[in-house]
C-alpha cells in the first residue's frame, strides 16, 4: 500500500516512536498525532520522581511540544484532541477539539492505534472520593503536588503494591509522608515469585512504610468524629481503618480499547487489542501498539498484557516500518521490568515460577546470593537471583535479582539470553566484562549458569525454601553446614549443625535412612557438602539459596503465601 496519509491516535510513548519513525521513513507522507491530553511525548515514567522532587522542574518530564515536533518531524501533532470514532469503511475518524467542542473527520490510508492503558478503579465504595489520585499523566500529578501543599498531608495511603504504587510510596517518603502500602494480595510486585519480593517487604519496612498485605480495601469512608484525614479513612477488609491525607491508587491498569472495540476490531481473550506478528489489527490498515494490545508472552506462548514502556516505544517504531514497506515482526514480549526500592534494585525477566505452573512448562528454579563484585573490593554487596530452566533442554525461561548494587546489569544479560534462547550451559561459557570493583571473574551470571549445570548433570540435587517450612524430622534430616558462629545469629527450626571442616570426620552422626537437606549461608558450602555426601553414599539436596532465602522468605512473609 503506498500511505500518504497516516493518522497516530495517542501521542506518547508508542505514539510518538511510530510518528518520528515514519517521518525517517517518508518525507512526503502526511502524519496527524491526535493526542486527547495537553501534552505530547512526555515521560510517564519520571512521573513518581517530580512528586518526590527528585526531577525537581516539571519542564523536564516534558519531552517534546507540538512545535519542537513540527520543527523536527514536520509531524502534524494536535494536542486536546479525541479521536471519538473511526470509520473504517470510509477510512476516516472523528474527532474532537477539546479546547472548543469542534468536531471534524479526518482520513487516512494507515492508522496506529497508541491509545495506551487507563488506571483500574474498581467499584470501591468512595474510591471518587477527593483526595484520590491516580498517577497517569502531567494534569494528575499537577493535581498530587497541589494537593500535597506543604504541611497540608502527613499521611498517604498507597493502594497497590505495583511498581508505580511502590514508586509513589518510595516518593512520598521523600516528603516526610507517614506511607501505608495496601495490597490485596499476599506480596507486593506480583511478577516477582513471593521469596523474591520478600526482599521488598522488608525494605519497605526498614523504611518506615508501613504494609498491608493480604487485606483489600473495603470502603473509603469520610473521617468520622476523633478521625483526622484530609482525604478519606481506608477501610480494609480486617476492620483496619487508616486515616489518609492523600491517598494514591496504583490498582493496575487496563487496555484502553473503547474505539477499537466499537471500530469492530477484534479484541484477544485477556481484553487487549488482538494485533499479528507485524502489529496489524484485524483490519489490515489499522495496527495497534503499546500497552492498549496483547502480546504474546515470549517464554509461555500465551496471550499477555505486558503494559512497558520498551515494548510500545519498539512496537511504535516497528509498525512505521511495516506500513513504510521494511521488514518487521514483532514476536513476543519478556516482561523485562526494574524497579528501585529505597536502597535495593528488583527485577525480572522472563517467566516467574507461578506462570510456568499455570503454563504447565516443566521448570527447574534455582536461587543463589553471588556479590555484586569481587568480595576483596570494597562494597560488595550480596546479591539475591533465582533463575528458572528447563530441566530437560537447560533453556532459560526466566530470572528474577534483587540487591543493593548491579542489579540492572545482570538482569539486562539475561534478558538478552533469553531472548537468545540461551541454555544454562551457554550462560557458564558468557564472556562478561570483569575488574574488581564491576564483578567477577565468575560473574552471578556465569555462576548461576555453573550451578544450574551441576544439576542437569546429576551432580547435585535441589531442595527449595518452601519445603523447609515445615519438615518432619523423622522423615528427613536438615543439615546445617555454616560456622557456630553463624548459627548463633539464627538457624532453621530443627536444623543440627555440623560445621563443614568437620564434615569428612563426623558422617557417623548421619542418618542413611533418611534423606538429608544441606543448607549453608548462600548453598556454596552447602553444595560442597552435598557433592561430599554423596559421595559417601548418603542421600542429600542441597538447600538453593540456603538459609539466605529462607530468612527472607520467613522475615518478608514470603511463607504465608
Ligand atoms: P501511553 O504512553 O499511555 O500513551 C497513550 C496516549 O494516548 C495517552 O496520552 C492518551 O491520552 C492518548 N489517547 C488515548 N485515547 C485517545 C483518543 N481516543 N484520542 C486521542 N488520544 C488518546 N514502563 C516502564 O517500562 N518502566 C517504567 O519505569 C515505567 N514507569 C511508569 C510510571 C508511571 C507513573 C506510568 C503511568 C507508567 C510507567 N510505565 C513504565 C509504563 C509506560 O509508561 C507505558 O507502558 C507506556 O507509556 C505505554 O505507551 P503507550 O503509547 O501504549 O501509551
Amino acid at each position: 500500500m503506498t500511505v500518504q496519509r497516516l493518522l497516530i491516535i495517542g501521542g506518547v510513548a508508542g505514539g510518538a516512536s511510530a510518528a518520528a519513525r515514519a517521518r525517517r521513513l517518508s518525507e512526503k507522507a502526511e502524519i496527524i498525532v491526535f493526542e486527547r491530553g495537553p501534552f505530547v511525548s512526555f515521560a510517564n515514567c519520571g512521573l513518581p520522581y517530580h512528586v518526590g522532587g527528585e526531577i525537581p522542574a516539571r519542564d523536564d518530564l516534558l519531552l517534546q511540544t507540538p512545535a519542537s515536533l513540527k520543527a523536527r518531524f514536520n509531524l502534524d501533532v494536535r494536542v486536546e484532541n479525541e479521536v471519538l470514532a473511526i470509520d473504517r469503511a470510509a477510512r476516516k475518524v472523528r474527532v474532537r477539539d477539546l479546547s472548543n467542542g469542534r468536531e471534524y473527520e479526518e482520513s487516512y490510508d494507515a492508522l496506529i492505534l497508541a491509545p495506551g492503558a487507563a488506571p483500574l478503579r474498581p467499584p470501591i465504595p468512595g474510591i471518587d472520593r477527593q483526595g484520590h489520585f491516580v498517577v497517569r499523566n502531567i494534569p494528575d500529578v499537577d493535581a498530587i503536588q497541589t494537593w500535597l501543599r506543604p504541611g497540608v498531608a502527613e499521611r498517604a495511603v498507597v493502594v497497590g503494591g505495583g511498581y508505580i504504587g511502590l514508586e509513589m510510596a518510595e516518593q512520598l517518603r521523600r516528603r516526610q509522608l507517614h506511607v501505608t502500602v495496601v495490597e490485596a494480595l499476599p506480596q507486593v510486585m506480583a511478577p516477582l515469585d513471593p521469596e523474591m519480593a520478600a526482599w521488598l517487604h522488608l525494605e519497605l519496612q526498614a523504611n518506615g512504610v508501613d504494609l498491608r498485605l493480604n487485606d483489600p480495601v473495603a470502603a473509603f469512608e469520610p473521617p468520622r468524629e476523633g478521625e483526622n484525614a484530609r482525604a478519606s479513612v481506608v477501610v480494609l477488609r480486617s476492620g483496619a481503618r487508616l486515616p489518609a491525607d492523600v491517598v494514591i491508587l496504583g490498582l493496575g491498569v487496563k487496555p484502553e480499547t473503547a474505539l477499537a472495540r466499537s471500530a469492530g476490531l477484534e479484541i484477544g481473550p485477556k481484553g487487549g487489542i488482538r494485533v499479528n506478528e507485524h502489529l496489524q489489527t484485524s483490519d489490515p490498515v489499522i495496527y495497534a501498539v503499546g500497552d492498549a494490545i496483547e502480546v504474546r508472552d515470549w517464554v509461555t506462548g500465551a496471550p499477555a498484557l505486558i503494559p512497558l514502556a520498551g515494548p510500545a516505544n519498539r512496537q511504535g517504531r516497528l509498525a512505521a516500518d511495516h506500513i513504510f514497506g521494511l521488514p518487521a515482526r514483532y514476536d513476543g514480549t519478556l516482561g523485562t521490568a526494574v524497579l528501585r526500592l529505597f536502597r535495593l534494585t528488583a527485577g525480572c525477566t522472563g517467566a516467574n515460577e507461578k506462570s510456568l505452573k499455570q503454563a504447565g512448562m516443566p521448570h527447574q528454579a534455582l536461587h543463589l546470593h553471588p556479590g555484586s563484585h569481587a568480595g576483596y573490593y570494597p562494597g560488595a554487596q550480596p546479591l539475591a537471583m533465582k533463575i528458572l530452566f528447563d530441566p530437560v533442554n537447560g533453556r532459560l525461561l526466566g530470572a528474577q535479582v534483587v540487591g543493593v548494587d548491579g542489579v540492572d546489569k545482570r538482569l539486562d544479560v539475561l534478558a538478552t539470553a533469553l531472548k537468545a534462547r540461551l541454555t544454562v550451559d551457554d550462560l557458564a561459557e558468557l564472556e562478561l566484562a570483569y575488574a574488581p570493583p564491576f564483578g567477577s571473574a565468575k560473574d552471578p551470571v556465569n555462576l548461576a549458569g555453573m550451578a544450574a549445570q551441576n544439576v542437569r548433570r546429576g551432580l547435585v540435587s535441589l531442595a527449595q525454601w518452601s519445603e523447609v517450612l515445615q519438615f518432619n524430622p523423622a522423615e528427613t534430616f536438615l543439615l546445617d553446614v555454616r560456622s557456630p558462629e553463624e548459627c548463633a545469629r539464627g538457624m532453621i527450626p530443627g536444623a543440627v549443625n555440623i560445621p563443614l571442616p568437620q564434615l569428612r570426620r563426623r558422617l557417623g552422626e548421619l542418618p542413611q535412612d533418611r534423606p538429608i537437606i544441606v543448607h549453608c549461608q548462600s548453598g556454596q558450602r552447602s553444595y560442597f557438602a552435598c557433592r561430599l555426601l554423596m559421595q559417601n553414599g548418603f542421600k542429600v539436596r542441597n538447600l538453593t539459596g540456603s538459609y539466605r532465602t529462607w530468612d527472607a522468605a520467613m522475615r518478608g512473609g514470603a511463607a504465608r503465601t
